[in-house]
């Protein structure tokens, strides 16, 4: 294998799809990954601590930020804002690490626009892999999200009708990763991965 550049992978996938099941894996196993932690303006859930699940602003720093132009990306989802710091990724590419953003569809939809319009050669253009999670069908979310036991029947329901919008946006994702059975789903990406580690090394 040539040197090692680094990636920069966008993922999406409607809520109960198994992305955060499948990043976790990915970031145990791939030193080289870092993940891009968001700013969100929603409440932290759980053990959910700030600067690691997210960094938890008010509306107001949120606004703050956006007005300063520190999102490279930025997008309210289930009625929450949520946003990408610039710097994070700058300081994960400069560091030598594939960084992986956990996002939604209208925000990978942003990353893409940046991308496209960016110079052959650019570092965030070459490495730049956009994938979208999904599961066999609306019905299975449903199971998984109410097996999960994390979200109220009411917010369950909620996500479910998003799901729908977002996965009607799959096609816009240059890979689609349908994840049925997990050690398979698992190695579809890795497998993606390893195809655009092999082709920058070209
Ligand atoms: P997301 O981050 O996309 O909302 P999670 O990773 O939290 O989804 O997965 C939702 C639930 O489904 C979790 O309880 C997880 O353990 C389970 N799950 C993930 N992938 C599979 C799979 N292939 N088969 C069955 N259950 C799965
Ligand atoms: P949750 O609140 O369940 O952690 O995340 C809800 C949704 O927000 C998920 O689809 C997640 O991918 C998306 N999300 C998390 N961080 C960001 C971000 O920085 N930007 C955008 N556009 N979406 C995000």
């Amino acid at each position: 294998m040539g040197k090692h550049r680094p990636l920069f992978v966008v993922v999406s996938a409607p809520s109960g799809a198994g992305k955060s099941t499948l990043c976790s894996r990915l970031l145990a196993e791939a030193p080289e990954f870092v993940y891009s932690v968001s700013c969100t303006t929603r409440a932290p859930r759980g053990d959910e601590s700030d600067g690691v699940a997210y960094f938890f602003l008010s509306e107001a720093e949120f606004m703050e930020r956006v007005r300063r132009g520190d999102f490279l990306e930025h997008a309210l989802v289930h009625g929450n804002h949520y946003g990408t710091l610039k710097k994070t990724v700058s300081a994960a590419m400069a560091a030598g690490k594939s960084v992986i953003l956990d996002i939604d569809v209208e925000g990978a939809g942003q990353v893409r626009r940046i991308v496209a319009g960016l110079p052959d050669g650019d570092a965030l253009k070459e490495g730049f892999l956009d994938i979208f999670i999904t599961a066999p069908s609306v019905e299975v979310l449903r199971a998984r999200l109410v097996k999960r036991g994390e979200d109220s029947l009411a917010e369950i329901e909620k996500r479910l009708a998003n799901a729908v919008g977002e996965i009607a946006r799959a096609g816009e994702f240059s890979h689609i990763v349908v994840n049925a059975e997990l050690d398979k789903a698992y190695s579809e990406l890795r497998g993606i991965i390893a195809d655009k580690v092999s082709g920058l090394d070209r």
